[in-house]
This record gives C-alpha cells, sequence and structure tokens, in this order.
C-alpha cells in the first residue's frame, strides 16, 4: 500500500473497494440508521457503483456518505493517491508536484492538500509527558519576506521579525509532538498551552527564554540549556532541547524547500501536517504504508465544508473548494 503503483492510487473501483474494506471490516454500515452488514449492493446501470441500501431503513448509502470524498468531483484514487503522496513524504509534497503525478490541476491539488491536512489536525489530544518523562518546549518564527528568511535567528525574548508567525513545540522524547501557531510567545499564550497538553508530572526543558519560567511552576520540574552562551547540552546529557529543535527543523526543511511561502491563515494545517508525520514516524515504528491508513479514518471521520472553516480568508479560499 506504501507503492505508488498500487492499483488503488489509480483505479476507481479498486480504491472503493479498498476504502470499505477498510471502514467497513464487519460490512457495510449504514450511515442513517447505524445497522452493521444488512445492505444490498444495488446492481445495474442505473445506480452508481459501490451504492447499497439498508435493509432496515431503506435508504441508499455508499462507502463516502458523510466524508470528504463525498460531494468531491475528483475521483476517489486520486484522493487515495495525494493522501500516500503526502504521508511518504517527509518534508512534504507540494501541489505542483502532486497535480502532475496524481492528474488534477494545481488549483484541485492544492484545495485536496488542505483538506487532508486539515483532515489531520489531531484534536481532543491526550496530554504529553507523565511520572519520569520529558517533554522540551521551544518556540520558532516561520514566514516573512524571503529575503529575510534567514534573519530569524531568535534572541531570548524577542517577538521574532516583521511578519513572522510564532509557532510553539512541545515535544515527549521517544514521544509526540504538539504545535501550535499563536500570536506572540508570552506566558499568557504559552501557559494554557502547556497546561493543557503536558501532565503535571512532566519534567519541562527549555531554553533560556524568560517565559518558561513564568508557565512551568506547575510542573514536576523545570531546566534549562542557555544558548546564547553556546550551551547545548548539559547535566550528563540530560539537558537539552535537542528534540524539539530536531522537529523545528524538519518542518523549516519543508516550509522553505518544499512550500517555499505559507499563508498565515494556513500555518496551522501545515503544522497539522508535520504533526501528524511526526507521531506517526518510522523511528516508532510506523512504516509508510502504516502512516497511509492511519490518515484514512481523520479524513473520512472529518465533515468539513467550507463554512466550518470559519474567517473571512479562510472561507474565501475554501469557497473555491467546491470546484473541485
Ligand atoms: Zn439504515
Amino acid at each position: 500500500m506504501s507503492d505508488f503503483s498500487n492499483p488503488i492510487f489509480h483505479d476507481e473501483a479498486k480504491a472503493r473497494e479498498w476504502l470499505e474494506r477498510r471502514l467497513w471490516p464487519e460490512g457495510p454500515i449504514c450511515p442513517h440508521c447505524g445497522v452493521v452488514d444488512q445492505a444490498t449492493l444495488l446492481r445495474g446501470k442505473s445506480h452508481r457503483p459501490g451504492l447499497y441500501q439498508c435493509n432496515a431503513c431503506r435508504e441508499p448509502f455508499s462507502v463516502t456518505v458523510g466524508t470528504l470524498y463525498e460531494r468531491s468531483h475528483v475521483p476517489l484514487h486520486k484522493w487515495l493517491g495525494t493522501t500516500h503522496l503526502m504521508m511518504s513524504s517527509k518534508k512534504g509534497m507540494s501541489a505542483l508536484q502532486i497535480s502532475r503525478m496524481i492528474g488534477v490541476t494545481y488549483k484541485t491539488a492544492w484545495f485536496m492538500c488542505h483538506r487532508i491536512r486539515e483532515s489531520l489536525r489531531q484534536t481532543n489530544r491526550a496530554p504529553l509527558g507523565g511520572a519520569n518523562k520529558v517533554v522540551e518546549a521551544d518556540e520558532t518564527y516561520v514566514g516573512g519576506k524571503e529575503k529575510n528568511k534567514h534573519a530569524n535567528k531568535r534572541t531570548p525574548g524577542s517577538q521574532g521579525g516583521a511578519n513572522k508567525e510564532a509557532v510553539v513545540a512541545l515535544v515527549e522524547r521517544d514521544g509526540k509532538v504538539r504545535s501550535e501557531h499563536v500570536v506572540s510567545v508570552n506566558a499568557k499564550t504559552l501557559g494554557p498551552i502547556l497546561a493543557s497538553q503536558i501532565e503535571a508530572a512532566t519534567h519541562i526543558m527549555s531554553d533560556e527564554a524568560l517565559v518558561y519560567p513564568a508557565v512551568t511552576g506547575g510542573f514536576a520540574g523545570h531546566s534549562t540549556v542557555n544558548h546564547s552562551i553556546g550551551e547545548y547540552v548539559r547535566g550528563g546529557g540530560f539537558i537539552h532541547t535537542n528534540t524539539v529543535e530536531g522537529y523545528f527543523a524538519i518542518f523549516k526543511r519543508g516550509i522553505y524547500g518544499t512550500y517555499h511561502h505559507i499563508s498565515p491563515a494556513h500555518l496551522k494545517r501545515y503544522l497539522g501536517e508535520f504533526d501528524f508525520r511526526y507521531n506517526e514516524r518510522i523511528a516508532l515504528g510506523v512504516t509508510d504504508a502504516m502512516r497511509f491508513d492511519r490518515a484514512i479514518p481523520g479524513i473520512v471521520g472529518k465533515r468539513l465544508t467550507y463554512r466550518r472553516t470559519g474567517g473571512a480568508e479562510e472561507t474565501q479560499g475554501f469557497a473555491s473548494l467546491q470546484a473541485a
């Protein structure tokens, strides 16, 4: 399944049959009344392929009802192919390259990628850390003018350069990441994020930025490295923020190398994409095929319509999804 030559990425019927097996291992589930394996496949030229009728409530349905595939004019195998390409590229894949490989226009590829990103955003997540666990916290700045992109070496307490967007990431060592786009980095923005995303029994690692002492008082411990004096690891190798910096390195290579420019309005979706791949990474035993497979329930479960995305700029952007 991790191989792009798999027929499910090139043949609509194969894609639909695969999705049925993936979502209905016990037989078709009626989305209207919830009855399992009590449906009749409607055959004949007057019915579109994959249309079932529920024997209990008599309503018709297919496997894509209620999913983001439902109203799309893009055939299902192209959605699966796009998801596969995004899931197997560590630094992401540009809409231009996806449009060439999948055979859709650039505009369609762009909207498909955003809808998939939105579906990958993990909400209602369990907190990171716990007793004897370490969570590293750090912030970075992205965006702004191209010529300034190397000018974002953060100095302690800085709020980033003009037109730069602040991102805070929390990474549990040998575990998962949670990253968020924040309007600015201060105790008011970071305090609630740390409190809600990290177990109180956790030991927090950060650099010397002054915001962290103000927001880590409720945790089991807090250690810092002082990057401004060239200190990167101390405490016998225990005290560092190399893990979260590694996450930012992947994210920035993707943002600057693959996507080049991202709109602040969409930053949270890109973070959702990078968080998902990091949380389902090889080092945690997740193969490309498993990552693709795990991306599917989110896509299916998210009834994303452009009305739900909120915000004027986003609504404008997503209105064109109807054309996809
Ligand atoms: Zn039913």
